[in-house]
Order: structure tokens, then C-alpha cells, then sequence
């Protein structure tokens, strides 16, 4: 069960995150405000209402998982949202970190390749805040070439190399924020499609997603 209630402990819980999250070098004073004001532990069972604002990655089912607070704010900082730009996510997940994109202004578009997530957050009271995000079941590595160009591209999975199909869906001045690499541990990369098209890409931190897979599950 989801809890629906947002109680002054929760508020005051955030409060703290929000400190936590920015003493490990976040700047973004808009992305600090969406943490501060979404709800993290609506979008987790009512199980983990303890713990919902540790800085942790938790289980959402089928083997899944919330991103780290940190994590969703770092990779958010790198993309640079700016009101309006189209966002193509690849991972919905909780939806967590969609809804922090939305909070920001951007007009969010997520895939989700697992049925059982994706028809999870159909019935999530708190998304009717939300508008501008647009859910789709599909194959992230596929993309949305009816929705491209996009401004921009987060992925929240880890991938083993740049998805090229993605990269195509770019508009010219856009950016890529991708964990990459095989491994247990991957390298967080931006990657710039300058006007001109050529890519320019810069190293980050390192991370550990869970794996971006191919294919649809139903
Ligand atoms: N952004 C999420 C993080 C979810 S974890 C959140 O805020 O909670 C990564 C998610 O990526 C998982 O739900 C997984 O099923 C999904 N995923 C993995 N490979 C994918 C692919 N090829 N296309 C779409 N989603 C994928």
C-alpha cells in the first residue's frame, strides 16, 4: 500500500535530505526544492515509511529499484533543465525521478520497459499533479522517434554503451546524461550533441545502477 499521508515529521524529514543531498556538493538550488517539496515516500510501500528519506536506494518490486536521492539530484544538475524543454526518460521506475524533472518545468516523456511498473503507476494519486509527464511501455533502447528531437536525454539505468537510437532522437545543442559501462560500477558521462553535430562528452562520478536491458518484459 502507498501512504497518502504527508505529515510535518515527513516535512521536516525532507528538510534534513535536502541538507544531506547538498553537504555532498549539490548546487541547483531548483532541483533542492523539487526534493524538498515531492513526497518520496508516496512513491514507496507504506513499509519503508521509516526510512523513505535515508539517502539510500530502495526496492520497488521486480527487482528494481528507487534511486538514491543523491543520485537523482546529480544526474538532474548535469541535465541543466531549463522550463519546457522535452526530456526523454529512460526508466520510469517509481516515477520519482520524472516527477522531480516535471517539478522543474520540463515536459517529461519515460519509458518503462517492464509491464508490472508501468501499470503500477496508473493508479498513483499523486502523478495527477503532474501533466506534463507521458508514460510509455517500451524498449528505452528503441526511444520515442514519434516525440524526438528531445533537449534532452536522461538515462536511469545502467548502460553498457551510448544507444545510438537515442543519440539520433537529440536535438542539436542537447545533452545526454547516461551511467555507462558493463560492470558493477559505471562512469556518469554527458554527452553534448553541439550544433554541428558532433558529440562532446565529459566524465562524471562513478555510480551503480541497476542494468538497462533490452527488449521489453510484459
Ligand atoms: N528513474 C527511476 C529509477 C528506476 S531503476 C526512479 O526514479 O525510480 C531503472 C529502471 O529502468 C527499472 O525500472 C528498469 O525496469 C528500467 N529499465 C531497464 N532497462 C530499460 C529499457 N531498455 N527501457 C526502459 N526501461 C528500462
Amino acid at each position: 500500500m502507498r501512504p497518502i499521508e504527508d505529515t510535518y515529521r515527513h516535512k521536516g524529514l525532507r528538510k534534513k535530505l535536502v541538507d544531506t543531498v547538498r553537504s555532498k556538493g549539490i548546487t541547483d538550488e531548483k532541483v533542492l526544492q523539487a526534493i524538498e517539496s515531492i513526497p518520496r515516500h508516496f512513491f514507496l510501500d507504506s513499509a519503508f515509511d521509516e526510512v523513505a528519506y535515508e539517502d539510500r536506494a530502495f526496492p520497488i518490486g521486480e527487482g528494481q529499484t528507487i534511486s538514491q536521492p543523491y543520485t537523482v539530484a546529480y544526474q538532474t544538475q548535469l541535465l541543466e533543465i531549463k522550463p519546457f524543454e522535452k526530456v526523454l526518460e529512460i526508466g520510469t521506475g517509481s516515477t520519482y525521478q520524472a516527477t522531480v524533472l516535471a517539478m522543474m518545468g520540463a515536459q517529461v516523456y519515460t519509458i518503462e520497459r517492464q509491464r508490472k511498473l508501468f501499470d503500477g503507476n496508473k493508479n498513483f494519486a499523486y502523478l495527477k499533479k503532474f501533466p506534463s509527464i507521458k508514460f510509455f511501455y517500451g524498449d528505452g533502447y528503441e526511444g520515442l522517434p514519434t516525440f524526438a528531437p528531445f533537449d534532452k536525454v536522461i538515462i536511469t539505468a545502467a548502460a553498457p554503451q551510448v544507444p545510438e537510437k537515442l543519440i539520433q532522437q537529440l536535438k542539436p545543442g542537447g545533452m545526454m546524461v547516461i551511467p555507462l559501462g558493463a560492470g558493477e560500477v559505471q562512469q556518469m558521462r554527458r554527452i553534448t550533441k553541439l550544433e554541428n553535430g558532433v558529440l562532446k562528452e565529459e566524465v562524471f562520478d562513478n555510480f551503480s545502477f541497476v542494468p538497462m536491458k533490452e527488449g521489453k518484459k510484459g
